[in-house]
């Protein structure tokens, strides 16, 4: 039942029978002012406004400080191999597209040995959340340089300062094939966060939303000033984007009216170096789902497939018999 909508933001509420409490679990062990913490909260309020069955909602994380996401939720979880977050939630949605999938992955673990994994999860389409937590930096390995970290970042891979540009994760989802959501946002800006995150989870398909993250032990100084002054970002609004309500959107610098069905115009925001854009770059919901072909089989009942195989071997039985 609608009741109200949020106080900041155009989404609705519901009237809610799961509460914060049945979404979360234990203490979360990130240092203290991490953005994981925020994001945490963030999701488990989307799943009580969502009013998600927690027995039917699964987190599953690689390895990096993210990696410990599904410990803190209330949910089912797996906290599986670097980079292979991807592949064990695309199998967990393939065969049971009734669950509510979120991914929670890291810059290292996302964008570096996990990258294949990234290329081909955004191809399949499964309907699914994909949260990349982008601070810059291998967080859990104490400092070593990530495929995002800035030219130039003293670490300890690269103490005189890393040499190769980073990867932008936002325009490289945007080049690949199948593409159907993709959105960017702060662990700073709670208004901002939990409207993507529930724009996210309301999409046929896979949404991927890379949250800047800020890591007070590693990098201090990476969105420090930017944090300290919201003028620095830049929020993409449209009508079919994410929503601010008035109040909300003037603590912003710059305001660009960017509509999300133009993925050229996406890339071109994708690129802006003076600022931080945020918002929903890119969605199109008339993408294949390859989680809709699970849910039948690939078209084919187990009956059928049976016959099919028989026959194929059959196939082989009548050529030997007549050699
Ligand atoms: Fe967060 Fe950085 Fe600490 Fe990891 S090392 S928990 S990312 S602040
Ligand atoms: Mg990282």
């Amino acid at each position: 039942m609608l009741v109200q909508t949020h106080e900041l933001c155009s989404v609705p509420s519901f009237d809610h029978d799961y509460g914060m409490e049945d979404y979360g679990k234990g203490v979360a062990r990130w240092c203290p002012g991490c953005g994981g913490h925020s994001i945490l909260t963030t999701v488990q309020r989307v799943c009580k406004d969502m009013q998600y069955e927690p027995e039917k909602t699964v987190v599953v994380s690689g390895i990096g400080c993210s990696g410990r996401f599904p410990h803190y939720m209330g949910t089912y979880g797996f906290h599986g191999l670097h980079g292979r977050a991807f592949p064990v939630a695309s199998g967990v949605k393939f065969r049971r597209p009734d669950l509510n999938v979120f991914v929670v992955t890291g810059d290292g673990d996302c964008c570096s040995i996990g990258a294949a994994h990234w290329v081909h999860a955004i191809r399949y389409n499964m309907k699914m959340v994909a949260l990349l937590f982008d601070n810059g930096i291998y967080g859990l390995t104490k400092k070593q340089t990530s495929p995002t970290s800035p030219m130039g970042t003293h670490s300890n891979t690269h103490p005189r300062g890393s040499v190769l540009p980073p990867i932008n994760p936002i325009q490289t989802t945007l080049g690949l094939a199948n593409v159907s959501f993709v959105a960017q946002t702060v662990d700073w800006n709670a208004t901002h966060l939990y409207a993507t995150i529930r724009k996210a989870a309301e999409h046929p398909g896979l949404a991927f939303v890379r949250i800047v993250q800020r890591c007070p032990a590693f990098m201090r100084d990476l969105y420090g000033d930017i944090a300290v002054n919201p003028k620095n970002l830049i929020l993409l609004s449209h009508e079919n984007g994410i929503n601010l309500k008035p109040k909300a959107r003037e603590a912003f610098g710059r305001v660009i009216e960017h509509d999300p069905s133009n993925i050229h115009k996406a890339r071109e925001h994708a690129e802006i170096h003076d600022g931080i854009p945020i918002g929903l770059l890119y969605q199109n919901t008339d993408n294949a789902r390859y989680d809709e072909y699970g849910a039948h089989n690939l078209g084919m009942g187990v009956k059928e497939k049976k016959q099919n195989l028989e026959s194929l071997l059959n196939q082989y039985s009548t050529s030997n018999s007549v050699e």
